[in-house]
């Protein structure tokens, strides 16, 4: 078996690659039989090209017998069976609910030809349903769909268009889980700046990145859709450019638009410049100029409202910080440096999280968070030094970073907390939100486009898969948990891993030595105890939704692709991620 693709960083990682490459595919036929089981849904037709995305959560049944049929699934939420049938009927449709008699109805057709008879299944929330459909002679049953009720997060009303006219500031401290930083528990004092910009703005205490890496993820900031949507999933691919994205929107609301990216990744060929005026690339050691290039051209701004966004790699490896924060928590030594062949050597060991070389790594890995916080600190100086009532500032990472946790390290292989969990605060003083609030519904990637666009009244066209979270920010109630997904970096067709968020729930597969496991977050937000036992229908259900999903067709990018040059390959290097990407 091939091991080592293009762009394949993690390859080196896994001792014995043969082992590392099998789990995943063994897992995730494991993943597939488990679903054959607990499903009887037909699977979606191949498609050559993308079609857009299905209507949500709509299931389609074969029928094999036109007679009758017997329907088992899980649902989530609110579900309306649609029968599709030739003759005058009616259809008799026997409901039962977690095992037990629920409801029994006669469907009237409208006559012989094809016709639907729709009709709303009992019950609320997760719970496990079974329809019997019994059709009289000369009736022919031909078709079943069952659609769940998507739910939409509350919508705005002070605060749509609360922002409008005002500068934004993204900033991405690239590769920072949340859980490094005082505001969100972490013991080490490594965030002062953020925790304070937490405390006049809103934090959102559960947001979820998208993927596992930083491609990905930025392309899904900008566009609002899932990497599985966008296409942008390897080096060498491009922005479709037919897909309206974040800078677009607000140059077409008159902003200034300017990019300050530390990370060769965020780069032009892939097509994620676009809609920059400006658009400013960094090296790895240039951090401590970026806050000051952002000062001056903000200063230079003059009236006209900007968007800027500004990608810092701090604390993405290597570890290094200035001299004065580099022995902060923990001092590198002549085994654990911080530095990429030191981090491989030790991920290639695979270590417990427990083990004594990686406590030290993680503790070199916060002397580097505090060198973002304190990189981030400048720039939101800079913010509030270009006006506090005209400016808002986005604080977000791209995705976490692991300590074996979950046996890796680094990032890109798993969705568990430590990759997906990251940062998000919005800070606009003056503005109608509440300073200091904290948001504790889960978030995703994918709704920062929707939100931005109505906070700001920006017309961001296209479809995203995110939802504006900007009704929550008014205090008002989610009203149902919705289904977020999660995936880890693309292999041959597949991420390494899946998850499906759900309120507080999160199902992953395929889990370290298992399919599936489901979690808990409000008990365990690290994810260590395997919960599935103790609630099977939910976990049938989410698992429903994971295949569902995995089944979907991927789309592609229809922009070129292109080859790496020179310069971005050694860039890439420098950042320990191979350099032969997107041959
Ligand atoms: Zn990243």
């Amino acid at each position: 078996m091939e091991r080592r693709r293009p762009g394949d960083r993690d390859g080196r990682r896994e001792p014995g690659g043969r082992r590392g490459a099998r789990r995943p595919r063994a897992a995730w036929s494991a993943v597939v039989l488990l679903a054959a089981a607990c499903g009887k849904e037909a699977s979606p037709p191949p498609a050559d090209r993308a079609p857009d995305p299905p209507p949500a959560r709509l299931r389609r049944f074969e029928i094999a017998d036109p007679r009758s049929a017997d329907l088992a699934f899980t649902a989530l939420g609110a579900v309306e069976l649609a029968l599709f049938a030739r003759g005058r009927g009616p259809l008799e449709v026997v409901i039962e609910e977690d095992g037990a008699p629920a409801a029994k109805s006669l469907l009237a057709l409208s006559g012989e030809a094809r016709s639907p008879a729709a009709v709303a299944l009992p019950g609320a929330g997760t719970r496990a349903l079974r329809v019997r459909v019994s059709a009289p002679a000369g009736t022919t049953l031909e078709e079943a769909r069952v659609r769940d009720e998507e739910p939409r997060l509350p919508g705005a009303k002070r605060l749509a268009g609360a922002l409008r006219g005002r500068s934004l500031m993204i900033v991405v401290c690239d590769a920072l889980h949340a859980r490094r930083l005082g505001s969100w528990g972490h013991e080490r004092d490594t965030s002062p700046n953020v925790d304070a910009l937490a405390r006049e703005g809103v934090r959102f205490a559960a947001a979820n990145a998208q993927s596992a890496w930083t491609l990905p993820s930025i392309a899904t900031l900008f566009t609002g859709l899932e990497q599985e949507r966008h296409g942008v999933r390897d080096y060498g691919r491009a922005l479709d450019a037919e897909l309206p994205t974040l800078a677009e929107a607000f140059q077409a609301a008159g902003h200034s638009t300017a990019a300050f990216v530390q990370n060769p990744v965020v780069s032009a060929p892939s097509g994620l410049a676009r809609g920059f005026d400006r658009f400013t690339e960094y090296g790895r050691d240039a951090a401590a100029r970026v806050p000051r290039d952002v000062r001056d051209h903000l200063a230079a701004a003059g009236a006209q409202p900007c968007f800027v966004y500004v990608h810092l790699l701090p604390p993405h490896a290597p570890y290094a910080p200035p001299r004065e924060l580099a022995t902060r928590f923990g001092r590198p030594t002549h085994e654990v440096d911080g530095h990429f062949a030191g981090i491989d050597r030790l991920a290639k060991a695979q270590p417990a999280a427990d083990d004594p070389r990686v406590v030290q790594l993680a503790a070199l890995y916060d002397n580097h968070v505090a060198w973002g916080d304190q990189l981030a600190g400048e720039l939101f100086r800079a913010a509030a030094e270009h006006g506090r009532d005209r400016t808002v500032v986005l604080f977000l990472s791209d995705h976490g970073e692991a300590f074996a946790q979950h046996g890796d390290i680094g990032h890109e292989r798993n969705v568990h907390d430590e990759i997906a969990t990251i940062p998000l605060v919005l800070w606009a003083p003056g503005s109608p939100l509440t300073p200091g609030s904290v948001v504790r519904e889960p978030v995703w990637m994918p709704d920062l486009l929707p939100s931005l666009a109505e906070l700001f009244a920006l017309d961001a066209g296209g479809e995203a898969h995110g939802q504006s979270f900007a009704g929550l920010l008014e205090g008002r109630d989610a009203g149902g948990a919705r289904v977020l997904r999660l995936s880890a970096k693309y292999r041959v067709g597949t991420p390494d891993q899946r998850a499906i968020v759900f309120g507080r729930f999160k199902l992953v597969a395929p889990a370290r030595k298992r399919p599936t496991a489901l979690f808990d977050l409000e008990a365990d937000p690290g994810e260590t105890n395997d919960v599935s036992a103790d609630h099977p229908v939910l976990a049938a259900a989410l698992l429903g939704e994971l295949v569902r999903w995995a089944s979907e067709p991927l789309s592609e990018s229809a922009a070129p692709g292109f080859v790496p040059d020179a310069k971005m390959r050694a860039a890439l290097r420098e950042l320990g991620y191979v350099d032969d990407g997107g041959k």
